[in-house]
């Protein structure tokens, strides 16, 4: 029930985290608010650290920032776990979210590009995938097994589909502009607790918990991830290859002059943040040896590129994917707390994170479920200013 709003202060709506996930939760919230017809209540950011920069040049991250060091491309997989087919909801949602925003926003950060995929032993799950399959869990429709010749050596299945990728830095820094430029605030802070949020305004009424790993949840730890950004520019394709071993190599083009990434690692627990010079050798040879697969046909000058002396590398990256056993954590937690007014009164959180190593790829999906949840929650939380 909306209660008749008394005083003139302001009231909050307040997101944790500069991340995709919570800038995209927080552009959701701010349409939200004005279909309630609440345009008056402020959506506040608040996040340690923000979306600036260039690799290469300062400044720079800290590891902990994911969002920062995504490759990021589109990379369906099969939904063989109740996990995977809660994720494959959230990238069906996010891929027809991509394709909506490349139209209107051409510069925001997004490129279609294909994807190639070769794998050396593939599970079941992936022989038995077909363009059928493929589409209805992703939405994306042109997925084409490749023929023998189409694959390098010792590769038993590869496939293509029109893909996404994404420079992650500069498509953050747009989500943020666009939060801004629609009235939305911000405040830099290193918080200590999600409830701490409700101390920075005298009347925020919900917050949404975006920080990557939560605070103190025992269910997260670091996923960490090791690439290099290099020069080699001709890349247009998407390619990642996965090894018998368990490895895997990728190159993914960080279009708009973000030169192209080369990997990686997925090391579970290790928290690690220096590069390890042997990763680094590994991860560029898997990378040359992909060069021929990401470039047009008929471009033999640019593989060569890649092969050559002339590769540089522009940047070496170590991230941490921000993951949780079980997947990410939606779900609303109360709390008794003192208001800045010294009343105590009962704090709403939402909790969203836990992304992992699919964040971008299922960020539309993640927010659509934020803003669902916060569109049945908020009309008994905000109060309406009286009319007289
Ligand atoms: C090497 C690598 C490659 C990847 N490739 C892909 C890919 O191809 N496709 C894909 O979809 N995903 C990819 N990911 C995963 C993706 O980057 C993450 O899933 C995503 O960035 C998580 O976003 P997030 O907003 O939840 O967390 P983050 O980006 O970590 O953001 C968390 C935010 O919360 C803030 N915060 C945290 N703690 C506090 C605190 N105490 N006080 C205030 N603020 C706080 C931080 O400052 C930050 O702004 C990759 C990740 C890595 C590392």
């Amino acid at each position: 029930m909306k209660q008749a709003m008394s005083s003139t202060t302001t009231q909050t709506v307040a997101v944790i985290g500069a991340g995709v996930i919570g800038l995209s939760c927080a552009l959701k919230l701010q349409s939200l608010l004005s279909q309630q017809d609440h345009p008056a209540v402020e959506v506040l950011l608040v996040s340690r650290e923000w979306p600036t920069s260039i690799p290469g040049a300062p400044p720079t991250h800290t590891a902990d920032y994911a969002s920062m060091w995504a490759g990021a491309h589109v990379r369906p997989i099969p939904g063989t776990t109740p996990q995977l087919r809660r994720e494959a909801r959230w990238l069906k949602r996010t891929v027809a979210e991509f394709a909506r925003q490349l139209e209107a926003e051409p510069w925001v950060g997004i490129t279609r590009c294909q994807g190639v995929e070769f794998l050396d032993a593939p599970s079941p799950a992936y022989t038995r995938q077909t363009a059928a399959s493929f589409e209805e869990e992703s939405g994306i429709r042109g997925y084409r097994v490749l023929g023998r010749d189409e694959v390098p050596d010792g590769v038993e299945l590869g496939f293509e589909y029109p893909s996404f990728c994404l420079n992650a830095p500069l498509y953050c820094a747009n989500l943020l502009r666009r939060f801004l430029a629609r009235g939305g605030r911000t405040l830099q802070r290193d918080l200590r607790s999600e409830w701490e949020v409700f101390s920075l305004r005298p009347q925020v009424k919900f917050v949404v918990n975006a920080s990557g790993t939560g605070f103190g949840d025992t269910k997260c730890f670091p996923t960490r991830g090791q690439t290099v950004i290099t020069n080699f520019t001709q890349a247009t394709k998407t390619v990642t290859k996965h090894n018998r071993d368990g490895s895997f190599s990728f190159i993914i083009p960080r279009f708009f002059q973000g030169g192209t990434i080369m990997g990686g690692t997925k090391e579970p627990g290790n928290w690690r943040t220096d590069i390890v010079p042997a990763t680094r050798q590994r991860m560029i040879r898997g990378g040359q040896s992909l060069a021929p697969y990401a470039v047009e046909e008929g471009a033999g000058s640019a593989t060569t590129k890649a092969a050559d002396g002339e590769l540089q590398v522009i940047a070496d990256v170590v991230g941490r994917r921000p993951t949780r056993d079980g997947g990410m954590r939606i779900q609303v937690e109360e709390e008794q707390l003192t208001g800045t007014d010294g009343e105590l009164r009962t704090g709403h959180v939402l909790h969203a994170y836990g992304a992992g190593g699919r964040g971008y790829e299922i960020s539309w999906g993640i927010a659509e479920e934020v803003a669902e949840i916060a569109a049945s929650l908020l009309p008994s939380l905000l109060e309406t200013r009286s009319k007289l």
